[in-house]
């Protein structure tokens, strides 16, 4: 460890404002003029784990290569190694046994928390409540962060418009602005002031992979450069700004060149018009699909494209371990440009810390301490019931009595202690969720008797197949008929097994999987008192039950307090206020379906008219089941007293706009007070409506609130014909209202001569 010692000068907190910036890129200079070039190429190079230090160490094979390459120093960053003993094991060969010392730094997919799980991040996106989201990234990060890791790879920012795509369970939805904010409240909760409890940000995917073709994973994305800049890139740069320090790249490709070797999304967007100074890290093996990709003849050109187009590390593709030296040395790739990538891995390291301490993350009293902690337990539940949006309640069914009740609780769900954490739960064990049935029982005050009725998918657990994912099993029905018989009020829960969402969990139809439907249909003719539950990862067509069914909760995936968190909405202790990130369609033939799309030239604006001409199908609706933003509390908001402080404003002005909000009902209650634009004419065509802003505010019963927005260029600002993102002369409209589909419009303009 010479550099240990070389760089242990630093300030105990390393927190990376412009003045430190320079005395970190001084002492990254220093460290890279010790370097040899096979040490550089390295720090390039992120290997998968493959050493459990309580196992023998590898003698042959891909872990014995990876474990010389280790100890050689050319490892700069390991992934899916965690816990203190094995990172410290592995953390002291980098640092004791390696020429220079320089540290590892170890990433993992802590994507909604560690061992403690939060809610889904599509759900958590439903509470609209920046502060709560950033604390959920803060209980992810201190339980990360003590268990030896120092990055995560997230958040995953990409606007999601097709609910097939499996992996919009782990986003922000479907709009632009929301999921910038969130971003932004993710990266500052992941990263903190990169203290011991905090862990470096990796926004992904850069860029476009949510837009896969048919919403099947890793298929071809192919979007115009509008899409990409006024649509796909806008959270990116607000991650970018509120300090994240890496990015990860794509599976996909863009304009016919895949992410990874795409030098306009690397050097010139995000380091060059944005000035990104962190590292990009490809995402696993990516280096090599731009093989399959037909983009590459083999590993070693892949290589060579992906390093030249601004890829800094090569996670698991062996590309650049294996021949960028070769690459340099045969021109083919400058050494400068190795020069800067090593430059922005090592400046991250600094950053971390991890050359003042490398073993600032492997405090064995810390991980006990940390893991678990009840404060923990009390943020997810928190956040949890947040996240959850009352969809309907018909005759006010919810929230239940406490008392005198017969309830009951019907589905494989219910008694499910799994499928609430959902995907990615790295350090939890399955089982550790509380079921809806265990947080029903909490309350003693009523009768409650259970059926399973039916499973949701075959196995229950990791689908071995993925064709045959949907159980037929149907011999549950009639206890679950009887059960139901007798109740007074019937709590199905119904929706997806917690690994039907996530990567690789593309799904075709967006029904309630196996028999579920006919489940809930065969339940309702003998005791139409349902409400319905839904537990589930993404968007679901369930036009029967909304029709149907007088109550309909969306519980999504809501991680470790799942159970408790229902169950206190259910029963009125906590007054739902969440809203959805996403549309939910009638139909899955609707797809991609979103608030913000363009008007066409036909007539009626998406909205029926006497026109057989208008853009429509002919059987099915255009409009959402519930849209964008859509969602109901037990208290009633009364919208009022629209008004504008001006009809326009000029360069460098603004304007005003503002509405009362009345809690006309008995309950205390939140509502999320929604702001929407329409740029009515632009140089590119806009689209009908755009969320610009929105308030989270707590109305007591009887009580009013003002809310007020400001709107200035930054509102009206696009990415417009002159490629460059500007504020045009024009008329617009400005929306107020509780969800995307308000009505309720004012006219205003923006004037520059
Ligand atoms: C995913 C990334 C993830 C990586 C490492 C990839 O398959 O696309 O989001 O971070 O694996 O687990």
């Amino acid at each position: 460890g010479l550099l240990v010692v070389l760089a242990c000068s630093s300030p105990k907190k390393s927190f990376v404002t412009e003045n430190n910036r320079d005395a970190i890129d001084k002492k990254v200079d220093s460290v890279l003029a010790l370097m040899t070039l096979e040490e550089k190429v390295g720090q390039m190079n992120q290997y998968n784990g493959f050493w459990e230090v309580t196992g023998p160490v590898p003698k042959d094979g891909a872990a014995a290569l990876k474990y010389e390459h280790l100890k050689k120093g050319w490892v700069g960053s390991m992934l899916n190694v965690k816990g203190v003993k094995d990172v410290k094991a592995l953390q002291k060969i980098a640092v004791e046994e390696t020429r220079l010392g320089i540290p590892v730094i170890f990433g993992y997919d802590v994507i909604h928390g560690y061992k403690t799980i939060s809610p889904i991040p599509l759900a958590e996106a439903a509470s609209w409540d920046m502060e709560a989201i950033k604390k959920s990234a803060e209980i992810a990060a201190a339980e990360a962060a003590a268990s030896g890791l120092n990055w995560t790879f997230a958040p995953m920012v990409d606007v999601s418009r097709d609910a097939r795509w499996g992996r919009v369970m782990e986003g922000a939805g479907e709009d632009p602005y929301l999921n910038s904010q969130i971003a932004v409240a993710r990266v500052k909760g992941f990263q903190g002031d990169f203290g011991e409890f905090n862990v470096a940000a990796c926004v992904k995917h850069f860029a476009g992979y949510s837009f896969a073709e048919s919403g099947r994973d890793y298929n071809t994305v192919d979007i115009s450069n509008n899409t990409l800049h006024n649509i796909v890139l806008p959270p990116f740069k607000a991650a970018l700004e509120a300090g994240a320090l890496t990015f990860m790249n794509s599976f996909n490709e863009l304009e016919g060149i895949p992410a990874t070797g795409n030098p306009y999304l690397q050097r010139e967007i995000l380091k060059g018009q944005w000035n990104f100074k962190g590292f990009v890290v490809s995402d696993w093996g990516s280096l090599g699909e731009m093989v399959s990709h037909g983009y590459a003849k083999d590993l070693k050109e892949a290589a060579e494209r992906a390093a030249n187009a601004g890829s800094d590390m090569d996670m698991e593709s062996y590309g650049y371990v294996a021949h960028l030296t070769a690459l340099v040395r045969e021109g083919k790739v400058s050494e400068d440009k190795i020069d800067d990538a090593v430059r922005r891995i090592l400046r991250v390291k600094f950053t971390l810390g991890l050359f003042d301490n490398p073993y600032k993350y492997c405090d064995e009293t810390r991980e006990q301490q940390t893991i678990g902690k009840k404060e923990f337990q009390d943020g997810v539940l928190d956040m949890a019931k947040k996240s959850i949006v009352l969809l309907k309640n018909d005759n006010n069914l919810l929230p239940l009595k406490k008392e005198g009740l017969k309830i009951a609780v019907i589905g494989a769900l219910a008694n499910d202690k799994t499928s609430p954490l959902g995907s990615w739960r790295i350090g939890a064990d399955d089982g550790t969720a509380v079921s809806v049935l265990e947080g029903l029982q909490n309350y003693k005050g009523n009768r409650i008797s259970y059926a399973k009725g039916a499973d949701v998918a075959i196995g229950q657990t990791v689908f071995a197949s993925e064709t045959h994912i949907n159980t037929t099993d149907k011999s549950g029905f009639t206890e679950a008929i009887s059960t139901a018989k007798g109740a007074d009020v019937v709590i199905m829960v119904l929706g997806e097994h917690g690994l039907q969402t996530g990567e690789g969990r593309s799904r075709a139809s967006l029904d309630l999987p196996g028999v579920q439907q006919e489940l809930l249909e065969e339940v309702y003719k003998v005791n139409s008192n349902i409400v319905l539950v839904l537990n589930n990862g993404r968007p679901l067509t369930i036009p029967w039950a909304a029709q149907h069914i007088p109550a309909i909760v969306e519980g999504w995936q809501l991680g470790t307090q799942s159970g408790n968190a229902i169950a206190q909405v259910l029963y009125g202790d906590y007054n739902p206020s969440g809203k959805l990130p996403m549309s939910f369609p009638k139909s899955v033939g609707q797809l991609p379906l979103y608030y913000n799309h363009k008007s066409t030239g036909r007539p009626g604006n998406g909205q029926p008219t006497e026109s057989v001409f208008w853009s429509h199908y002919i059987d099915e609706q255009n409009a959402p089941l519930y849209p964008f933003g859509y969602g109901l509390s037990y208290s009633k908001f009364e919208y009022s007293n629209f008004k504008i402080s001006a009809s326009s404003f000029g360069k460098g002005g603004n304007i005003t706009v503002s509405v009362d909000v009345k809690n006309i009902s008995n309950v205390d209650g939140k509502e999320v007070v929604q702001l929407y634009i329409r740029d009515l004419v632009g140089s590119v065509t806009r689209p009908v409506k755009e969320l610009k802003g929105f308030e989270l505010t707590e109305i007591k019963a009887g009580q009013t609130k003002t809310v007020t927005f400001t709107i200035n260029e930054k509102t009206i600002e696009f990415y417009t014909a002159n490629n460059k993102w500007e504020a045009e002369p024009g008329d617009f409209k400005v929306y107020v209202g509780t969800n995307s589909d308000t009505r309720t419009e004012l006219p205003f303009s923006y004037i520059t001569n």
